[in-house]
């Protein structure tokens, strides 16, 4: 196990699958104590961490980022437990893929509600800790769709979109207070997200990928402890491509 993180705790949403797993377990074994919020979290009998000693320095949390009071008390909950909040990392995020014409208004408010409001209704929680720290790194889990746009994803799209204004303005209100905010944008990444594609729609991705391969959730966890680390201590509102060369 290395080190570069102890003593740190890391908070990570959607943290009990996928990308977000990924980040979880990055973040444990440089040694950081690491809250994995989600949705869904496993059941009681279920093993989250094989490996027993980074097991020792996770907690899971129930939490459901669209629910304001949900994440009010969360957040303290944690700022209680540990002392401190170093790193938020907003991942949680849905599709509800549709075309422009038959996108239902729920499907529009829900991928909105989750993947926007959800990352400023956290942020907004973890701030405040970091703001009285003088320390904090929030990374937000953006996608490449949110730069080029893409059929289909019009809610999607135009909430990862936002997510980049979001960022860029938070990284300016509270770069003076040592609170570095960054924005992280996957291509095509293997998670069960993207088990549900077709493989037409599979192999149109790989098309476009000159280095034509999907990213592993690993690759995205390695940039985003980059952004959690000191090497990275003069970048903030930055938007960084995780896309195997998709989008240049
Ligand atoms: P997954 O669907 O595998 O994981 C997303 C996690 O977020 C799930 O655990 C899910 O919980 C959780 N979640 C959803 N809604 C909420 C909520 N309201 N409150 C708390 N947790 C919630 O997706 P990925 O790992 O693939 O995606 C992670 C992030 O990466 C997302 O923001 C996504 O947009 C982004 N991304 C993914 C790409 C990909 O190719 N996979 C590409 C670009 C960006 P539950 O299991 O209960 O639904």
């Amino acid at each position: 196990m290395k080190n570069k993180f102890l003593d740190k705790v890391a908070v990570v949403t959607g943290g009990c699958r996928g990308i977000g797993k990924a980040i979880v377990l990055r973040l444990l074994s440089e040694g950081a104590k690491v809250y994995a919020l989600d949705y869904s979290v496993p059941q009681k009998d279920e093993v989250f961490i094989e490996d027993k000693e980074l097991a020792k320095n996770v907690v899971v949390m129930q939490l459901d980022v669209t629910n304001a009071t949900q994440v009010e008390e969360v957040f303290e909950k944690i700022q209680k437990e540990s002392g401190r909040i170093d790193f938020l990392i907003n991942n949680a995020g849905i599709t509800r893929d549709g075309l422009l014409m038959r996108m239902s208004e729920d499907n529009w408010d829900a991928v909105l509600d989750t993947n926007l409001k959800g990352v400023f209704l956290c942020t907004k929680a973890a701030v405040k800790y970091m703001v009285s720290q003088r320390y904090g790194r929030i990374v937000n889990m953006g996608s490449v769709v949110g730069v080029m746009g893409n059929a289909g994803q019009t809610n999607y799209s135009a909430s990862k979109a936002g997510l980049i204004g979001f960022t860029k303005s938070v990284a300016k209100e509270f770069g003076s207070r040592n609170i570095l905010v960054n924005y992280v944008a996957p291509g095509f990444v293997k998670t069960p997200m993207t088990d549900v594609l077709t493989d037409e729609q599979r192999e149109e991705f790989l098309r476009n990928i000159p280095l034509r391969r999907a990213a592993d959730p690993t690759d995205i966890a390695n940039v985003v402890a980059f952004f959690c680390s000191e090497d990275a201590s003069y970048l903030t509102g930055q938007v960084l491509h995780i896309d195997g060369g998709m989008v240049m």
